[in-house]
């Protein structure tokens, strides 16, 4: 770690850890196997050393990558994996066993819902609360609650979860705290200072930026002290309790589940990276913009975006995430607007799933990634029949407004 700057440390990262030739990007690695000159050293690295076996446990390419997240992150070590839905996935499920509770928050991106509910049948207990509030999530408690997931802005109704106060009461309960950053990013957002245990960044939304390549990362923040947790496995309670998390998230999820990023994908989100501040930026002013000017249209009912003084949450957001809220908003027409029909007339804006991308993005809702729960289920998280989520890339501000003037017309 440097004392430079968040991005003078992402874009040097590769160069000051040595890459031969004096390449200034780590090189693609496409090779599967690595062999040694020395069988001793072999059983190290099977053993835990590190160092590189299989590329299914993950290559030199992803291995740069996870020290750029790490940095990022502020934290003590990365895993990387084939998407945000593959970091998720073994998070919960190498960390969890049947019997076990977890306290989620009711506000969460649709694919989550649905990978919880997969964990429900397994056995883990699952409550969904309104983290907006710590006490809610303080009534879920049991004594079987081993840990507490929460996204940092919730995807696409863009609630704010009370993340300190959680991360506060998380640390005196010794219960492993979770954010899926996604939304945020470390640029607004370190999971750290918010008490976190685990940080998940799904790379194909802003942390890639490109549209691309699909990636996500679980981060340690090394806040946790997993000695005190009875789910980590024997051969993985060596070293440092702080790290024996992560060795578990790495052995049990890439090496037995195999969602594991591809050296190439990890490349191309290596140079996205580099400059994840700029387009932030760029896209949260972008999305500042439209929606202030989306609130005062007639034909919009209503703009769920935190930087907007009426959101419930305008306060919290601009306390933690340095005054900028992110380029993901939430808009509801009014019911005389056909939706299909305006999403037709858009020109510039994409119509689309995915988001944190350079291009914006649009999406209904109801009728896609929350068509599957049903009606009520997506009342509980505030999606009506009307409601499009989009994502604001870093076009020219104007364009934008004007794309969205026509098609309202
Ligand atoms: C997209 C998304 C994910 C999943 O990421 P993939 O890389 O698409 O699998 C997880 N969490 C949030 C909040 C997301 O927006």
């Amino acid at each position: 770690m440097t004392n430079n700057g968040f991005t003078t440390t992402i874009i040097h990262s590769d160069r000051r850890s040595s890459v031969e030739h004096g390449a200034i990007h780590k090189p693609m690695h496409p090779s599967t196997q690595y062999a040694f000159a020395d069988a001793r050293e072999l059983a190290a690295v099977f053993q835990g050393k590190p160092g590189f076996t299989y590329a299914r446990q993950g290559t030199p390419t992803t291995s740069a990558l996870e020290a750029k997240i790490t940095q990022m992150e502020d934290g003590a070590g990365t895993v990387t994996f084939a998407s945000g839905m593959a970091a998720l996935a073994a998070t919960f499920f190498t960390l969890l066993k049947a019997g076990d509770h977890l306290i989620s928050s009711q506000h969460i991106f649709g694919n989550t819902n649905s990978l919880l509910g997969t964990l429900a049948g397994l056995g883990v207990e699952v409550s969904f609360v309104d983290a907006t509030d710590v006490n809610n999530v303080i009534d879920a408690y049991r004594p079987e609650t081993r840990m507490v997931f929460t996204e940092s802005l919730a995807n696409p109704g863009t609630q704010v979860a009370d993340l300190k106060a959680i991360g506060k009461w998380c640390k005196e309960k010794n219960l492993v705290y979770v954010i899926d950053n996604t939304l945020t990013t470390p640029w607004l957002c370190q999971g750290k200072a918010m008490g976190a245990s685990l940080c998940v960044n799904s790379l194909s939304k802003h942390i890639g930026g490109h549209g691309n390549a699909l990636g996500g990362a679980v981060t340690d923040t090394g806040l946790y002290d997993w000695s005190g947790y009875g789910n980590i496995a024997e051969p993985y309670r060596a070293g440092k309790p702080t790290s024996w998390g992560l060795t578990q998230i790495k052995k049990k999820g890439l090496r037995d589940m195999g969602g594991t990023l591809a050296s190439e994908a990890a490349h191309r989100i290596s140079a996205g990276a580099e400059t994840l501040a700029l387009r932030m930026e760029s896209a949260c002013a972008n999305a500042l913009a439209l929606a202030r000017f989306l609130s005062q249209h007639p034909k919009v009912a209503k703009v769920h975006y935190p930087g907007l003084p009426e959101h419930p949450q305008h306060e919290r957001a601009t306390q933690m995430f340095g005054g900028r809220y992110g380029a993901l908003m939430g808009i509801e027409l009014i019911d005389s607007v056909d939706l299909f029909e305006f999403l037709n007339r858009l020109r510039v804006l994409i119509l689309a799933t995915h988001l944190g991308d350079n291009r914006s993005l649009v999406l209904p809702m109801a009728h896609t990634i929350y068509y599957e729960m049903g009606p009520e289920r997506r009342a509980s998280m505030g999606i009506s029949d009307n409601f499009l989520r989009a994502s604001i890339g870093i076009e020219d501000t104007q364009d934008l407004i004007d794309d969205f003037v026509q098609a309202l017309q």
